[in-house]
């Protein structure tokens, strides 16, 4: 008998995986938790039907939402985390020798765990000394920091139920206040393709916020479309322009997305990408 996962990405359009094994289901106080061991990309983190991180294409997400804002940041030493629970893009922060230190807000403690002991590939930095985690929300973390940070990394679901408010106005707002002078935010932003009107709001409330606003894409397979976007927003460096000089070199960490021509390409924007990022904020 076979067994196939169905995802409904979108009111008319499934991706159907098949199945090897269901590796774990549980269900906590703030989501239904399944890893599967798919045919097709491997092991697969699936959040409330939503598929969050797959083996076979889990570095295009994680290298991208670190490096870029990482490497045009000058002098990066301490980042935040907000989400992010399979430890994927910690993994990717943690490359950086720089990087004195790594705060992740989590806000459920099984996602870290189930990932520990499933997806060893995403989980492997919870133990470097450089990081810390809490197990709490990261709207409520952030709102009472200032000035804390050089980089804050937004590891988010889709915008529903408990990270919906990751997505909000007052949420950038609180970044752009936990953010040191030179800091810089990267968020993922879902797609283009199916997600215009989320992408026009958001773009156009951070760009009234930050002095720099920036969309940047990747093609990542599993998520809906596979063509993705990541937002920032940053207070002096532009990191349209590609890495900063005083950036760590990437070469011979075994990366398999992220360079530095690839880093200015990402900003080359489709027109109709363009036309999205247009669109004036509204109060
Ligand atoms: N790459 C993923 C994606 O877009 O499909 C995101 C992956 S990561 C697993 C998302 C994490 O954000 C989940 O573990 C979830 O528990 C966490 N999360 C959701 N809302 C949150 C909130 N308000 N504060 C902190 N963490 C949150």
């Amino acid at each position: 008998m076979e067994v196939w996962f169905t995802e409904q990405q979108h009111p008319g359009l499934r991706l159907t995986c098949k199945v090897l094994q269901t590796l774990h289901r549980e269900t906590t106080p703030f989501q239904e938790i399944v890893v599967l061991d798919t045919e097709q990309f491997g092991r697969m983190l699936v959040l409330d039907g939503a598929i969050q991180a797959t083996i076979a294409d889990e570095f295009v997400y994680h290298e991208m939402l670190a490096h870029v804002p990482i490497c045009s940041h000058h002098h990066p030493k301490d980042v935040l985390i907000i989400g992010g629970g399979d430890g994927g893009c910690a993994r990717e922060v943690l490359r950086h020798q720089q990087i004195g230190s790594v705060t992740q807000v989590e806000i459920d403690q099984r996602v870290v765990e189930v990932s520990k002991q499933f997806l060893p590939e995403l989980a492997c930095s919870f133990d470097d000394p450089r990081m810390s985690v809490c197990f709490e929300d990261g709207i409520a973390f952030v709102k009472d920091r200032e000035a804390c940070y050089d980089v804050i990394l937004v590891d988010a679901p889709d915008p529903v139920g408990m990270a919906a408010g990751l997505f909000s106005r007052e949420f950038y707002e609180s970044l752009y206040r936990a953010l040191r002078q030179d800091g810089i935010f990267a968020a993922q932003m879902e797609s283009p393709f199916f997600d215009q009107e989320l992408i026009e709001r958001v773009y156009a409330g951070v760009s009234s916020i930050f002095p720099i606003a920036g969309l940047y894409l990747a093609s990542i397979p599993t998520y809906p479309s596979g063509f993705w976007s990541f937002l920032t927003g940053s207070k002096q460096y532009d990191p349209a322009q590609g890495p900063a000089k005083t950036a760590g070199s990437m070469a011979g960490q075994g990366l398999r997305y992220y360079n530095p021509e690839l880093h200015r390409a990402a900003f080359v924007l489709p027109q109709f990408v363009q036309a999205l990022l247009k669109q004036e904020a509204k109060p």
